[in-house]
């Protein structure tokens, strides 16, 4: 779309400066083609009349007719209302207004035909009645106008200028036939045929005024599977460029991995550990740039995996980072790390905000001598003054948090070649999500959780049941086992969930005057945190009431219980990694959703979901539904996500034909020169120019 379609909006028949100011500022319409991207955002179903009789309670919007039989004004001061009822040969329907009396009453009149259209609700039981219809005196061309009538999102702003939904549908009209004969096909004659796409004039005029259901699916269709094909491909293209244009050292050693397994292996790896192992080695002696995205559930073993990838790098007189987006992730990866780099006699350290600057210069310095093999830290790591001798794999540990340009910072750390890059998440991510934000990414999975591992049962108690929770957590510890009881701790009412807290702390103190007790939050310096954590870590102490620092916090195997308070405050990623941190150990584990009787619908999804299933694709999948994926992925992120048509919770399927398309295609002409690609190559050009899309992922 350019030249036409960058003409702003003011010039637009019934538009003009004032309008024009309010569409910019409300809607962020600047041009023609912001207008007609501000898709509908549902339809009207005008195809069809229903019969009065026909009407139900929670029915969607409806169109019937009939005539006025009766009409009044009730009540006084703010109740007053104006009643209207209109009757067909099968029933009679109220209608009911509470505003804008007087000018409704004076287009009303008894005995007239009217289509009315509106949605039929039975308030408390009462009879049906439609609250503010619309209504029109039924005209001869109204039979034969039935449609899917479009509704844009306005504001209360633009309402009140008299822009709403039925302004912004004729400006959509009066822009159309304006627009017509500049829309231009943007897909090649194979991708039309072989996916029966509506062709994109089509679409674009039957997105806004569809005749039919089907009509609207197939516009539909067409426009998401393009937005999503370009994205697709602008993501394939950076990985065959990045393929072809960078070289990857190349780490074929392996006496040091050799060593390490023959000598200090402490388990047996499980074969997704093997398989996803022996697909990164592949990538990094291949003499390409590896760039990786190793996805795991909790608990699966990625840190094993991370470390073994970094000896073929270090094997190779290389050096590796692990980068995580939080100080105490870091230090899990550093304390989890540590261990077996004493092992093989490697050199590691740690590197985060809160080191001290003495501390710092010796990393820096060691670094760039050669002599640091390992370096963990959070995105401190990324400052440049932090150079290394030769640095040859870098693990980064996402968890959503850092997006393309962090991942690009960090290829800039070695200026002879890109480190292979493999990247992690702590949490698994639904797979269209996956595919959009790493698309550019080749993909592993750790699909096996290590043997001897028991699912973790998971239920629900009403905080009613407390008693006997503490009954079974008596038992538990008599047992042998410790126990997590974790409180929700949400940033700006940090001081009541702080209360709640101490609370729950005294009265499990209270209730278990015999068991050592520890508390965590992040109110406490970080020495006592620390100290109290150990304490829970070495035993000491039987249970260990925390905030959701825990989350990623520890890691003990005789944890076998897990209480989370307020569970309903939870988001299901989080109650997944806190129930992540139970089941460990070979013995039976327990998960306890403590919650209110009140509790709301997508709460009770999230609980529900928690109870089902262990299995964290599957609860990823879940949480995108009941989210979206903006929230799901932070704001950082959500650039990508903005799509204007498609919804990767739901176009799942139009997702993956899209990318299976754009991937045939770049097989059979990567460069994208034949002929036959030429609307191809046209549109990517528009595109840069006009930024609609293309600029968020690049
Ligand atoms: P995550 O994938 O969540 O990062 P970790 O790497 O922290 O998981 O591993 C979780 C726990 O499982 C650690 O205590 C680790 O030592 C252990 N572990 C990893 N792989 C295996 C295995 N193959 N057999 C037994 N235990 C394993
Ligand atoms: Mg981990």
């Amino acid at each position: 779309m350019t030249g036409f379609f960058a003409t702003p909006i003011e010039f637009l028949k019934g538009v003009g400066p004032a309008k024009s100011a309010l569409l910019n500022k409300e809607l962020h319409i600047f041009t023609y083609a912001d207008l007609i991207q501000h898709y509908p955002f549902r339809y009207e179903d005008r195809t069809k009349f229903y019969k009065l009789s026909e009407l139900k309670d929670g029915m969607p919007f409806v169109q019937v007719k009939g005539f006025l039989t009766f009409l009044e004004t009730a009540g006084y001061g703010r109740k007053k209302r104006l009643i209207a009822r209109i009757k067909d040969d099968t029933g009679e329907l109220e209608l009911v207004w509470f505003k804008g009396l007087q000018w409704v009453q004076k287009k009303l009149h008894p005995g007239v035909e009217y289509v009315v259209f509106g949605k039929p609700v039975a308030y408390r039981g009462s009879k049906l009645n439609m609250a503010h219809p619309e209504l029109d005196i039924v005209a001869p061309q109204h039979d034969t106008s039935g449609c899917l009538q479009p509704v844009y999102s306005s504001t209360e702003k633009l309402k009140s200028k008299f822009l709403d939904s039925r302004a912004i549908m004729k400006l959509q009209t009066v822009l159309l036939e304006k627009a017509v004969n500049h829309i231009h096909e943007t897909l090649p004659d194979t991708l039309m045929q072989s996916f029966k796409l509506m062709p994109k004039k089509e679409a674009m005029i039957r997105i806004h005024f569809p005749d039919n259901h089907q009509m609207l699916q197939k516009a539909q269709f067409r426009l998401k599977f393009e937005e999503l094909f370009y994205i697709q491909l602008k993501l394939l293209q950076m990985k065959i460029s990045r393929i072809e244009k960078y070289k990857g050292m190349v780490f074929s050693k392996t006496n040091l991995i050799t060593e390490f397994y023959n000598k200090h292996m402490p388990f047996e790896l499980t074969g997704a550990q093997k398989k996803v192992i022996r697909e990164i080695y592949r990538d990094m002696r291949s003499g390409k740039q590896m760039n990786r995205l190793l996805q795991g559930d909790v608990g699966s073993g990625k840190t094993i995996v991370a470390f073994l990838c970094m000896l073929l790098a270090i094997n190779g007189d290389a050096q590796a980072v692990m980068m995580a987006p939080t100080e105490i992730l870091a230090i899990q990866h550093y304390n989890g790390l540590k261990p077996l780099a004493l092992k093989m006699g490697l050199q590691m350290a740690l590197l985060t905000g809160s080191t001290k600057t003495s501390e710092r210069k010796v990393i820096h310095k060691m670094l760039l001598d050669g002599d640091l093999h390992i370096l963990t830290g959070t995105h401190a790591l990324l400052e440049d003054v932090v150079q290394f001798k030769n640095l040859g794999l870098a693990v980064i540990d996402e968890q959503h948090r850092f997006g393309v340009a962090q991942r690009s910072k960090l290829w800039q750390k070695n200026s002879n070649y890109f480190p292979h890059m493999l990247v992690m998440t702590a949490t698994p991510i639904p797979r269209t999500l996956a595919m959009t934000l790493y698309g550019d990414l080749d993909v592993s999975v750790i699909d096996e959780m290590p043997a001897g591992r028991k699912p973790v049962k998971t239920l629900h108690r009403y905080d009613s049941a407390r008693l006997k929770v503490f009954g079974f957590m008596k038992e538990e510890i008599r047992k042998g086992s410790q126990i997590y009881v974790v409180y929700p701790l949400i940033e700006e009412s940090e001081k009541s969930d702080l209360k709640d807290l101490m609370d729950g702390y005294e009265s499990i103190c209270r209730a278990f005057p015999q068991i050592p007790v520890s508390i965590v939050h992040g109110k406490m310096k970080p020495d006592a945190k620390d100290y109290e954590m150990q304490r829970f870590v070495k035993g000491e102490t039987k249970i260990m009431v925390a905030t959701t620092v825990i989350e990623v916090g520890v890691d003990v195997s005789n944890a076998t219980v897990m209480v989370i308070e307020n569970a309903e405050r939870f988001g299901l990623a989080q109650l997944h990694q806190l129930r992540g941190r139970v089941g460990r150990g070979a013995d039976q584990s327990w998960c306890i959703l403590m919650t209110d009787y009140k509790l709301s619908k997508d709460a009770r999804i999230r609980i529900e979901t928690m109870i089902r299933t262990t299995n964290g694709f599957d609860i990823a999948d879940v949480d995108l539904k009941l989210r979206g994926p903006g929230d799901l992925m932070g704001t950082q992120q959500s650039g990508v996500l903005d799509l204007l048509l498609a919804d990767l919770g739901k176009d799942a399927v139009i997702l993956q034909t899209a990318r299976d398309a754009a991937i045939r295609l770049l097989d059979k002409d990567p460069q994208l020169i034949s002929s036959e690609n030429v609307p191809i190559r046209t549109h990517i050009d528009s595109l840069k120019k006009t930024a609609v899309n293309w600029s968020r992922i690049s």
